[in-house]
């Protein structure tokens, strides 16, 4: 017998529609390319959304075209998120930082119909436009514009594109397994992988973000995304906001610290989201120029390890709750977010704080476990460590487009980190598996090593590489950025490992560099660093 309720397909479409509806005055706030700060709503982002997708519809595409993007957290961004996918269409957001051989590859490898550019990006476009034979049309993201369109034959303006279109336009209905967007990991070995979500794995997907014990948007939240939108939907937050009715505050192509801390400031963020580099600009700022970071309540730090002094500064300096999040591109993103237990408010304010430096745990909608070489599946006593696998609504069945792939293990994914998880669930991420430190038979997690070095005052910021060392196969190397100013010496900073951690993990020795290497998502290049200093122990 089958239930008697009402169903329909889960689709992009009605999160622009409910925030339109109920939310049409909420304002969305976005600094554009030019450095001017434009103000809409959520329901103008729906009509030009309407007839963005009836423009498209009516330049003869497919269904499922694919349809780019390279383009800064802004409103013309949003609209193309639900205009694209609304209609559709696969709207495949693309990280800028890539290098010209990979922005190439992945355009002609999911064979792009139309790519949005901002202004930004015109001459990388300009110069790649030869190698692109299926891209039928590029579309500059503003109005018209002459000098650029001398740049590009043939080029489109978004603003004119719009007024072609219907902003009456009906979404169509479809099935909710269809594709919707599309992603590709950033490819530190190999061409970048293409992960293709669906309606439905983003609708389930933000359902759970949006759950009390994760992300939680709510409609008196003001929400500014760090984290760009050409890297994994900007961890899903423009469908959580839309869902939500959250104000949006969209930061443009200024991501350094004096601009966003003006941008909390003067707009009353209450919730901001990125990687933990982005706040090292955004902290050290603030406490340069005093502000306090009145309207923040809450950041969420992930994509890589955020560094406990990074937490406590949060908290300590400015009252806000920092929450560790977990996740990937094949998870679109979110796998686990750390948020206290009731069971946790009884304990001493020293060991909450220690509870919040994991990973976390797992929203409902996708499962954790960790297996050791043979698949065999390992306890969960926040000791024991092996190779975190997944599964869940929102997690990559396989990639688009690619042959022979085995990416599940009877079903699960794995996500090439090594973690523990504790008896609650709590994940704590110790390495990527290739980056642990193997020495003499045991294993060093690097991650532990940086996030102690981080917390050295003298000391912008710290990376950590296995070298090859004759005795003990490989030692940890600390690369250590010294802070503006400072000049540590490696004695002081090993010194500052004692008691921390047992003395046989202590790098063997410190080198100094101006910055890190960091790869198109801004992680930092190990690879690169452990090619510069093989022989550093030698
Ligand atoms: P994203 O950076 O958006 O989460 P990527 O697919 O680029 O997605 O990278 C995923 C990898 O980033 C994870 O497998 C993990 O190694 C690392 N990562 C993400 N979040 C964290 C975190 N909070 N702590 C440690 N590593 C993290």
């Amino acid at each position: 017998m089958l239930g008697q309720m009402m169903t329909a397909p889960l689709l992009i479409s009605s999160l622009i529609d409910h925030a339109a509806k109920y939310h049409g005055e909420t304002e969305i706030v976005s600094v554009e390319t030019d450095g001017e700060t434009s103000r809409s709503s959520w329901g103008e982002v729906a009509i030009n959304a309407r007839r963005l997708g009836s423009a498209l519809s009516k330049l003869g595409l497919e269904p499922q075209a694919r349809c780019a993007t390279i383009a800064w957290n802004n409103r013309r961004h949003l609209e193309i998120y639900f205009g694209v996918s609304g209609a559709g269409f696969v709207c495949h957001t693309i990280n800028p930082r890539l290098f010209p051989e990979q922005l190439v590859f992945i355009i002609n490898h999911a064979d792009d119909q139309v790519l949005f550019l901002d202004m930004t990006f015109l001459p990388i476009a300009a110069k790649l436009r030869e190698h692109l034979p299926n891209l039928k049309h590029i579309v500059l993201m503003g109005p018209r514009d002459d000098a650029a369109a001398e740049q590009v034959p043939g080029l489109l303006f978004y603003d004119e594109l719009l007024e072609t279109g219907d902003p009456d336009f009906e979404w169509p209905q479809f099935d909710e397994n269809t594709a919707s967007s599309l992603c590709y990991t950033s490819g530190t070995t190999g061409n970048p992988k293409g992960v293709l979500y669906s309606h439905r794995s983003t609708l389930l997907h933000t359902f759970a973000a949006n759950q009390a014990d994760a992300l939680a948007l709510t409609a008196a939240d003001v929400v500014m995304p760090v984290v760009p939108m050409f890297h994994v939907n900007a961890w899903g937050v423009p469908y959580c906001a839309a869902m939500a009715g959250s104000r949006l505050v969209m930061p443009g192509p200024g991501l350094d610290g004096a601009s966003l801390v003006k941008l909390i400031d003067d707009n009353g963020v209450t919730l901001a989201l990125g990687v933990p580099t982005i706040w090292l600009g955004l902290l050290a700022h603030a406490k340069g120029t005093g502000s306090k970071l009145n309207s923040l309540t809450r950041t969420v730090v992930g994509g890589s390890a955020c560094p406990p002094a990074m937490l406590k500064q949060f908290r300590e300096d400015f009252g806000v709750d920092t929450i560790h999040a977990w996740g990937m591109t094949e998870m679109s993103p979110l796998g686990s977010v750390n948020i206290p237990l009731a069971k946790h408010k009884d304990l001493p304010i020293e060991e909450q704080h220690r509870l919040r430096e994991s990973q976390g745990r797992p929203t409902f909608g996708v499962e954790l476990k960790i297996v050791d070489e043979d698949g065999n599946t390992l306890p969960n006593d926040g000791k024991t460590q092996g190779d975190l696998l997944v599964r869940g609504h929102w997690v990559l069945d396989s990639y688009f487009r690619m042959e022979d792939q085995n990416v599940l293990q009877d079903g699960w994914f794995a996500t090439g980190d090594v973690a523990t998880i504790d008896a609650d669930g709590y994940m704590t991420i110790r390495d990527r598996s290739k980056d642990i430190i193997k020495s003499g038979g045991e294993w060093i997690s690097s991650v532990e090593l940086e996030n102690i070095a981080i917390g050295h005052p003298k000391l912008a910021n710290a990376a950590v590489i296995g070298v090859h060392h004759a005795k003990w196969d490989e030692r940890p190397l600390l690369v250590a950025v010294a802070a503006e100013g400072e000049s540590p010496s490696e004695e002081e900073l090993l010194a500052f490992y004692e008691g921390k951690i047992a003395s046989w993990q202590v790098p063997d020795k410190v080198v100094f560099i101006d910055a890190l290497p960091l790869n198109a998502t801004g992680k930092v290049l190990k690879r690169a660093l452990r090619e510069q200093f093989a022989d550093a122990l030698k």
